[in-house]
């Protein structure tokens, strides 16, 4: 399925990122998207933020959210997603939900905090129409970092040294694609653990050989 990485602390429950599939995978896992307090938003390509308009209407339509829900992500996200929401649903995006629905930018090279969130943005190399960054997020003492789609720079390298779990796009195998992170990269990244994640079809079929964990939907991990 697409990116959807859920994490749940002590305090709350959020995802980074929500691609058109994640309601469905949510729901796949027995997992109430009623629990979730905050979706953290990488870049607007819909592989990573498509999933949110079927959130929102869920929430309304089905499972009748009550608690709030902040969305955080680049600049144009509400924008972004509210012409989402009515090309996918026309007639829907005057729709006032019953619940508090938050907006919050994730602006790069600043650290914005709500909840017992500590999130930081920098920007990534990936197409710029969509806004993109890579997210690093701390709460009770462990931060996670997400390189979500982009090249490799020196200053994601810094971004993400040393964390307790780094979950690094590896796109392809043996053919560098530009404006991703590719296998040839991940060696140039330095954290406690390393998942890879968002594997083309070549990267897929060599997963078990990898000495490296490479994500399937449903990975859990405990840091
Ligand atoms: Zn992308
Ligand atoms: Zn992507």
């Amino acid at each position: 399925m697409q990116t959807c990485i859920l994490v749940s602390t002590a305090a709350m429950r959020f995802t980074i990122d929500f691609g058109a599939t994640s309601l469905v995978g949510l729901r796949q896992r027995n997992i109430d998207p009623n629990s979730i307090d905050a979706v953290l938003l990488t870049h607007l390509h819909g592989d990573h933020c498509a999933g949110i308009p079927f959130l929102l209407l869920d929430a309304v339509l089905g499972s009748r959210r009550e608690r709030p829900l902040t969305i955080a992500g680049p600049r144009s996200t509400q924008r972004h997603l509210n012409d989402l929401q009515e090309s996918l649903f026309p007639g829907s995006s005057g729709m006032k939900p019953a619940f508090a629905l938050n907006f919050r930018e994730l602006v790069h090279d600043a650290c914005t905090t709500f909840d017992s969130l500590e999130v930081r943005a920098i920007a990534a190399r990936h197409t710029p129409q969509a806004e993109p960054s890579a997210l690093k997020v701390t709460s009770a003492g462990k931060t996670i970092a997400y390189t979500g789609d982009g090249e490799y720079t020196d200053a994601l390298s810094e971004f993400v040294h040393g964390v307790d779990l780094l979950i690094a796009e590896s796109y392809s195998y043996d053919k560098p694609i530009p404006g991703h992170l590719n296998y040839e990269d991940i060696d140039r990244l330095q954290a406690k653990r390393i998942v890879l994640t968002h594997m083309n079809a070549g990267m897929l079929a060599r997963a078990d050989t990898l000495a490296q964990v490479c994500a399937y939907d449903g990975l859990e991990i405990e840091i």
